[in-house]
């Protein structure tokens, strides 16, 4: 596993699992036993949210973390804008923990901006780690100006802004990305095969095909590429998350970072923040 270093000092895996649309029960057992397969593995990293399937794809976690050792895992999960206030935020924390099985966060981001304060909810936040509830907050789908205003608003120990960053969607690397490093934030990037849709890229498939990989392979190696970022591919199926974690092991050299720049043209301007 390669690993990235939160500001606290821990280190987490570059890799983690994603959960978005996992938990219905059609697909739940396949699903745990993805993402079992993915801790055996060490993809330990699990990003989960109140919002997925509004608690099911937590309760899918928690089936798979059982009898797991819970020092070996970071769990991320994330609250709604709205339930980010004083008065929700440790009500929707508790009930986050319930579904997932812990009585603790490893991190907990607010998933993206709403009309509750910032102050209010970095408020909030630190005192739910004061409370052991959470080891660490920080935020999702915040652009490089809000992230001026988290600080602002009190929010410097924030641990990472979860943000679409694929490589289709490269426009953060133009100010945001710049901006999180000269903080020290490491970027925690999300859709990093933009759900699937990287993966039919005719130009992409040649390429990884020259190289001996697949697609989702070179496009992870891609996003991981930096010290600083992670990636977090939900894959629902035992055979994707094999296929993922291979990807660890793709060195990019020079000539076809330059070939895959060819392909999908890093930013000239700002371009704002894209969310799924
Ligand atoms: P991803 O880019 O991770 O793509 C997921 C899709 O790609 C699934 O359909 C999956 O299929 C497929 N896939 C994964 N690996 C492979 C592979 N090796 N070969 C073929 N297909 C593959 O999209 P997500 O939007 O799910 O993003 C990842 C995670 O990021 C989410 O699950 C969520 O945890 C987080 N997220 C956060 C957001 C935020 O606002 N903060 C917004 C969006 C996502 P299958 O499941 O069948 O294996």
């Amino acid at each position: 596993m390669k690993y990235v270093k939160l500001p606290d000092g821990t280190k987490v895996p570059a890799l983690g699992q994603g959960t978005w649309m996992m938990g219905s029960a059609h697909n739940r057992a396949t699903e745990v036993a993805a993402l079992k397969e993915g801790i055996a593995l060490g993809m330990t990293l699990i990003d989960t949210a109140e919002m997925y399937g509004e608690g099911a794809a937590e309760i899918c976690v928690g089936e798979a973390i059982k009898g797991t050792p819970r020092e070996s895992l970071f769990l991320v999960s994330k609250a709604y804008p709205q339930n980010a206030s004083r008065k929700t935020l440790p009500k929707v924390c508790e009930a986050s923990l319930k579904r997932l099985g812990t009585d603790y966060l490893d991190l907990y981001l607010l998933h993206w901006r709403g009309s509750v304060p910032f102050a209010e909810t970095i408020e909030t936040m630190e005192a739910l780690q004061a409370a052991g509830k959470i080891r660490r907050w920080g935020v999702s789908n915040l652009d490089t100006d809000d992230m001026e205003e988290w600080i602002a608003a009190g929010g410097q120990a924030c641990t990472t802004d979860q943000i679409l960053y694929n490589l289709t969607r490269r426009g953060p690397e133009f100010d945001l990305i710049p901006w999180l490093r000269k903080h020290h934030m490491p970027v925690m990037a999300y859709s990093p095969v933009e759900q699937g849709r990287l993966l039919k890229n005719p130009a992409l498939i040649a390429l990884a095909q020259a190289l001996n990989v697949t697609p989702a392979q070179l496009g992870l190696a891609w996003v991981m590429r930096h010290p600083d970022i992670m990636a977090i591919p939900k894959a629902g199926h035992v055979a994707h998350v094999k296929e993922n974690f291979a990807s660890l092991d793709i060195v990019l050299d020079d000539t076809i970072l330059a070939e895959l720049d060819k392909l999908f043209p890093a930013p000239t301007r700002k371009q704002h923040l894209a969310i799924l």
